[in-house]
């Protein structure tokens, strides 16, 4: 396979080219490690399926970015396979059969890895229940031949049994790790793409809500001491217009992390939505607070030099202010902001009026 091929895989299927290689290339390892203790030992059989093994996962290097679910299906087979024949070579008590707890976890790990990827056909749950059902037929098996192909000494059973044990183990651990920590990272991401403006990395206005709620706002004991400040950027189509959609972009961006310098203990703000912004303050006095701060806040945007690409222009902003008053409910204070700046863009904009 060309490197350009194998780097097209890894780009298209990135969870199912890093751990299916990964997870072959372990196996090839092992197998090697087992071909050599079985004829190391003397158990012929196995040594001669185990070449097979090491020639199925040298192969499996070039199957897998060709056909992954191919790859993964001979692993699975080669590996359930194994443990039948060797429970009948070397007997119940080295404990070849317990590879079905780890494949258990591994056919989950591999399912989800490849489902990520967009890859339908690996049947997780079918793969489990074949490692079970091949688990029990090796204890049948065991019971009709008690006889072993190859007499094994106490030692050599204590020896693979330990073996295989702690290998078992070793692979739940290392899977299970990746497992949860991957879906709990992807989890941590959901929740904050949910919550945050992917453009301006604000409180989107689901999180504003959110936070509204955890101040009771609205409730008979709820708070009562807020303002709220409604921005808009003057003339924002002129600036898309003038010097594009991404000149806009970025002057988001930078209103974003003026307005950031702007939040205190007291202060929440977000993206309203578009080209809105939002400040909120809590607590007493909020209103004089917040009258303050959006008029210096307005200041340093008139003085803001943006920058984007080599070409140099401002904006000005226009602020609606309003606070908690005669029993008016948040969204009331929210349409009151609204007419400030309605008032605001009416009279010349780059001002802050207060409602
Ligand atoms: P006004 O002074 O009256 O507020 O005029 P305006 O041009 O700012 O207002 P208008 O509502 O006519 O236009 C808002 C523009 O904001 C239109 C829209 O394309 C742009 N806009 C909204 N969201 C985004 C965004 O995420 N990125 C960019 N680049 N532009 C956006
Ligand atoms: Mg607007
Ligand atoms: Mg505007």
């Amino acid at each position: 396979m060309s490197m350009n091929k194998h780097n097209d895989f890894k780009r298209k299927y990135p969870l199912t080219s890093k751990w299916a290689t990964r997870l072959n290339i372990a196996l090839l390892f092992f197998h090697i490690g087992y071909l050599v203790w079985f004829a190391l030992t003397g158990i012929r059989i196995m040594a001669i399926f185990n070449i097979f093994s090491v020639l199925l996962y040298t192969s499996n290097i070039k199957i897998i970015p060709k056909n992954p679910i191919l790859g993964l299906k001979l692993i699975y087979f080669e590996i359930l396979l194994h443990y039948l024949m060797a429970v009948q070579c070397v007997g119940w008590f080295c404990g070849f059969q317990d590879y079905c707890f780890s494949a258990v976890v591994v056919a989950y790990f591999i399912g989800y890895a490849l489902d990520q990827d967009g890859i339908k056909g690996f049947n997780s749950t079918f793969f489990s229940l074949a490692a079970l059902v091949v688990f029990v037929g090796c204890w049948i098996e065991a019971k009709i031949y008690p006889e072993n192909i190859y007499y094994i000494s106490s030692v050599l059973i204590e020896s693979f049994h330990f073996v295989n044990v702690l290998l078992n183990v070793a692979i739940l651990i290392i899977f299970s790790y990746i497992f949860v920590n991957k879906i709990l990272a992807e989890n941590d991401m959901l929740l904050h793409n949910a919550e945050y403006d992917e453009l301006t990395n604000l409180p989107n206005r689901h999180n504003i809500e959110r936070i509204k709620n955890s101040y009771h706002i609205d409730e008979p004991d709820g708070t009562r001491d807020y303002a709220l400040a409604i921005i808009d950027i003057d003339d924002f189509k002129k600036v898309n217009d003038t010097y594009g959609h991404q000149a806009g972009d970025y002057t988001l961006q930078m209103l974003a992390r003026k307005l950031e310098a702007h939040k205190t203990i007291r202060t929440e703000i977000g993206r309203w939505g578009g080209e809105e912004f939002i400040i909120w303050v809590a607590g007493e006095s909020a209103m004089d607070i917040l009258l303050e701060d959006t008029e210096k806040f307005r200041k340093e945007l008139e003085e803001m030099e943006l920058n984007y690409q080599g070409i140099s222009f401002k904006i000005t902003v226009s602020i609606g202010v309003s606070y908690a008053k005669d029993g008016l409910t948040f969204d009331g204070v929210l349409k009151k902001a609204d007419e400030g700046l309605y008032k605001a863009k009416n009279s010349g904009k780059n001002q802050v009026v207060a409602v």
